[in-house]
């Protein structure tokens, strides 16, 4: 019986794994498809309560602007990940001057919200930076996997419950998976993000080093993953500020390549 309670987590992680863009192995418990569709519904909600709270930000020359950066990121993804052309490609941008934040779900539905643009007064290199980084979550299938790791978790001290009867590790258990969902990324996906982004960004005509320049900056506002810091999963900044520069050199080397045509792309409001 013992060895059975294990075995069910054990295999069914075994059985489920999948190999990200980096050839990392992810778990995929989760199938990123069922992810799409659950942001989907996520996606159509934020909008609405947007528009009910009068907080979609009417901005017609920030809307060109994201527009023309995210149709090149975009056109970058497609033409590497060829799945991506069926998605949803769309940008909301959000009124909140205090919030220094952007995402992309799974399946190409993002936002902006304004106070990344008013406080970090980003160049296009650096939006592209952003944007390039939150996209490569949601190619990587990050909230996939994050999903298949709370499962996995709740699975796992579900089985050491049975076995010792021991009812309070379901808290810790609760607690746990409560973490892991509201917890973006890993660790591991935050560098994985890092890297597919620069490399994004650069093959959509953007400056390598401008991860660095966005970074220092982020880093003296706080902000972005910063709120993540508090539980130990964000990368450590100089470790990160490291690495993006080591790659950034690396690319710059190489001849910078042709601007793609713009992907459409859909801009809330
Ligand atoms: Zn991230």
């Amino acid at each position: 019986m013992r060895r059975l309670i294990f075995a069910i987590p054990l295999a069914m992680a075994l059985a489920a794994c999948a190999t990200s863009p980096t050839g990392r192995t992810q778990l995929m418990l989760v199938p990123p498809d069922l992810a799409i569709n659950e942001s989907r519904m996520a996606y159509e909600q934020t909008l609405g309560e947007l528009t009910d709270s009068g907080q979609m930000l009417y901005d017609p020359a920030l809307a060109g602007r994201v527009g023309r950066i995210v149709g090149r990121l975009a056109a970058v993804a497609v033409q590497t990940w060829p799945h991506t052309a069926g998605w949803e490609w769309s940008v909301v941008l959000i009124d909140d001057p205090e919030m220094v934040n952007a995402w992309c779900m799974a399946g190409g539905r993002m936002a902006i919200y304004s106070g990344l643009v008013n406080k970090l007064d980003p160049s296009d290199d650096e939006l592209a930076h952003v944007l390039g980084h939150e996209i490569s979550h949601a190619v990587a299938n990050h909230s996939a996997e994050q999903m298949s790791l709370a499962i996995l978790q709740g699975l796992a001290v579900a089985a050491v419950e049975l076995e010792t009867g021991d009812r309070g590790t379901t808290a810790a258990a609760d607690m746990l998976a409560t973490v892991a969902l509201d917890l973006p990324n890993s660790r591991s996906a935050e560098y994985e993000a890092d890297q597919l982004g620069m490399e994004l960004a650069h093959k959509a005509g953007y400056e390598p080093a401008a991860a660095a320049t966005l970074w220092d900056k982020m880093r003296a506002e706080g902000g972005w993953a910063g709120v993540l810091q508090f539980l130990s999963t964000h990368p450590n900044p100089d470790d990160r500020a490291a690495r993006l520069a080591i790659q950034a050199d690396r690319l710059r080397n190489q001849l910078p390549p042709r601007p793609p045509e713009p992907h459409p792309v859909r801009i809330h409001p």
